[in-house]
């Protein structure tokens, strides 16, 4: 394409480039256009060092700093109609701000691979067209000798929009020949264009469920006054609000979640359902596909991009009127939203913890909200101690849901002393007793183990050979069905030795993990059907679909697993909670691990006795005098809450100070110290900023990499954020920052 001077009346666009550059691209619009002719959002081709790229347009200018002999017009505008509203681009501008992360790759993360690379928008379909000349030879005649091709004329001629191949082709398979033979004789012309709304089926989206014959969606249950008082809250809300409805597992607020949907749905608008990674269970959609007729779409990570993409197609035009989604759902377009609900809203798999921009979704929720004047939900038996920070300030509005009247009361805590009761294989003899004395009543055990694998150690009892991984300081995992050593860290994986690779010696599995628990409970129940829940053998959605029927149903009665099972589950017959390993969270050096340790508890806790029966929940541990479980057991989540929040306030920890971390990591040992401290360097004497270290990681070598952070703490926002916006650039020119990988993250989970 010849270069040409630009003509400044024409004005500049901006396009988000998926490249790691803070800022974005100028470009002509393309040529003969005005750039008022390239609208926000719509995707464009343009060409980028010396190849091409798709990139979105963000914005315009009147003139760049870029010299005018450097600036290349677009060459095509791939949209006709944005992707992007303007309160979603405000989004995604807010984010790559906030986080510090180029803009390209914010908006690149928030589109389908697909979009990404200049897939339509819309789905199309092939039509065959008559042109004029054809209709004039259809009057003539035309053509006597072709059968064939007369016939497919005569079907084409009075159709303005064409018909389409794939209509052709149910009527006569062999369509195509006589087609060609009419576009050669530029009688007709096949022509791809978007298909018709509603016409796009995919599986991602939830097709009405109600069609006749099945029988009626059941009656929604009556609102306890408490549930009627939440609902009625929400509902009345114009403009922005943002609630936080707080109740036990099981007191209803998924309930409410529906009725506020409802509302919404019967004033013409849509809604957003965030919920954690794990957490969108088959039970939670089929509650929603039950209660609505209205289409469906869902987005999370297990979908391939087939699916991702017609789930976007659906929610972008307002096919579907629920959008319900995992963390990068809160970036959908969805057009006249009108609620948005962040379900378990405390869950660290709303913070984008590892690549990209390393945001939070739930923060981002808020926002989103407030940008379009909707109410925001943020759902929880255990709030973040963000959320209850920003309660106690004013900024959110509590709405509290207590355990419904036809429940149990609310399962009993109760501390089993290690020390007293020395476990064999990972478990206490209180415990087994308790299994016992619930099966026999018919009731059934959970039991959790915060560890996957069958042991986290392998250990040779001659020599002291433990069994390493090579990339990382961590030990491989013993997985005894599988046969291998795993590591849970880089994902190594070898076949497990029989004998100690250095004296030859037997080697013996050390510990405990969710696959050794259920093989002793197997051993010391051998008539009941044991299940497991874990990420080993819940690796497809519908393997974990599998376990849950299995405990649903009862043929399962003990059912073992990791967090996986803290999540959103209903089990209403599980009457026995075991916590087997709550020692583990109680020294972390980590400032949110006694935090996350509560949330768990409460949170396996919330699955006991969920029905009519009483739960009992038995937390086995070696500290049973540590002020954390004892705050805990005399007065809940709450209780430990309000001790938690003070000393953070003491410490002026975040939700009272602010956190950034700046990670790091290289091949060579020293080359992420060498780029944290020339990071400390370039940061000079700020104000109201301490840097913090740079530390080696708590796991140093991971994947054969070193990683090492340096830790920026400020007691408020707005001057961390003007303090960072200046760093990074000085970041991105460091010459040691070219010998690293780095990443800052703003508002870190965990600080180790
Ligand atoms: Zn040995
Ligand atoms: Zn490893």
């Amino acid at each position: 394409m010849p270069e040409r001077a630009p003509t400044p009346e024409r004005g500049i666009v901006r396009v988000a480039i998926d490249r790691p550059l803070r800022t974005a691209f100028d470009y002509q619009p393309p040529v003969g256009l005005a750039a008022a002719a390239v609208p926000a959002g719509v995707r464009v081709r343009v060409p980028v060092g010396g190849s091409r790229t798709v990139g979105v347009v963000i914005g315009h200018a009147e003139r760049s700093d870029l010299p005018a002999g450097r600036l290349k017009p677009i060459e095509a505008i791939l949209d006709e109609r944005p992707l992007f509203d303007p309160p979603a681009l405000e989004l995604l501008r807010w984010a790559a701000g906030y986080y510090h992360h180029p803009i390209g790759e914010v908006v690149a993360a928030a589109l389908p691979r697909a979009l990404r690379a200049g897939a339509p928008l819309e789905v199309c379909a092939e039509f065959l067209l008559c042109l004029a000349a054809g209709v004039a030879a259809r009057a003539a005649g035309e053509p006597r000798r072709a059968p064939r091709q007369r016939a497919l004329l005569e079907r084409i001629a009075d159709q303005a929009g064409g018909v389409s191949a794939e209509a052709l082709s149910l009527e006569s398979p062999d369509w195509r020949a006589a087609g060609r033979a009419l576009i050669e004789r530029g009688w007709a012309r096949l022509e791809t264009r978007p298909v018709a709304r509603g016409a796009a089926a995919s599986e991602a989206t939830a097709p009405a469920t109600h069609t006749t014959g099945a029988p009626p969606p059941p009656a929604p249950p009556t609102l306890t006054p408490e549930q009627t008082v939440a609902v009625a809250a929400i509902n009345a809300a114009t403009g922005f609000a943002a609630f936080v409805l707080q109740g036990a597992t099981g007191s209803g607020k998924t309930e409410v979640y529906l009725r506020a949907v409802e509302q919404q749905l019967a004033l013409g608008r849509r809604a957003l359902l965030l919920v954690p990674e794990i957490g969108l269970t088959p039970q939670l959609l089929a509650r929603f596909r039950e209660r609505f007729a209205q289409p469906i779409a869902v987005l999370h990570s297990a979908l391939g991009d087939t699916e991702r993409l017609a789930a976007w197609r659906e929610a972008h035009a307002g096919r579907a009127a629920i959008l319900i989604g995992t963390r990068s759902a809160v970036f959908a377009p969805l057009p006249a939203l009108g609620l948005i609900i962040v379900d378990e809203e405390h869950d660290s798999s709303f913070k984008q913890q590892e690549g990209g921009c390393r945001y939070s979704a739930r923060d981002l929720a808020v926002l989103r909200a407030r940008h379009a004047q909707v109410a925001v939900v943020l759902g929880s038996a255990t709030p973040s101690f963000e959320t209850l920070r920003n309660l106690e300030a004013g900024r959110y509005q509590r709405l509290t849901l207590p355990r419904r009247a036809n429940q149990a009361a609310a399962p009993q805590l109760a501390l089993i002393d290690l020390r007293a009761h020395p476990p064999r294989d990972g478990l206490a003899a209180p415990v087994l007793r308790a299994i016992e004395r619930h099966l026999g009543t018919g009731g059934q055990a959970l039991v959790y183990i915060n560890r996957r694998g069958y042991a986290p150690t392998l250990l040779c009892t001659s020599c002291g050979w433990i069994a390493p991984c090579h990339a990382c300081d961590a030990r491989l995992t013993v997985h005894h069905g599988a046969a291998r050593l795993r590591c849970h860290y880089c994902g190594a994986d070898e076949p497990l030795p029989q004998r100690c690779p250095r004296c030859g010696y037997a080697v013996k599995p050390v510990g405990q993990g969710t696959e050794r628990i259920e093989a002793t409970l197997a051993g010391l129940f051998p008539a009941e059907r044991l299940v497991r829940l874990d990420r080993d053998t819940a690796r497809r959605p519908g393997e974990l679909e599998q376990v849950m029927q299995a405990v649903l149903s009862g043929a399962a009665r003990i059912l073992v697993g990791t967090q996986m099972v803290t999540k959103g589950h209903h089990f209403p017959d599980v009457t026995l909670v075991a916590v087997l390993n709550a020692d583990q969270g109680l020294f972390s050096t980590d400032f949110r691990a006694a935090e996350r340790l509560a949330q768990t508890i409460i949170q396996v806790a919330g699955r006991a006795g969920r029905d009519a029966r009483a739960g009992e929940v038995l937390i086995q541990t070696e500290y049973p005098d540590h002020p954390l479980l004892q705050s805990l057991l005399a007065g809940g989540y709450e209780s430990f809450a309000a001790s938690g929040l003070a000393e953070r306030a003491a410490a002026h920890w975040p939700p009272f100070g602010r956190l950034a971390l700046l990670r790091a990591s290289a091949t060579r040992p020293a080359a992420a110290f060498e780029f944290l401290e020339a990071a400390r360097q370039a940061a000079g004497r700020p104000r109201d900023v301490r840097l913090l270290g740079p530390v080696a990681a708590t796991m140093a070598r991971r994947a054969g990499r070193h990683h090492a952070q340096l830790l920026v703490e400020c007691p408020g926002r707005a001057p961390l954020q003007h303090f960072l916006a200046g760093w990074v650039v000085a970041l991105d020119a460091l010459p040691a920052a070219r010998r690293v990988r780095w990443a800052l993250d703003v508002d870190p989970l965990d600080t180790q």
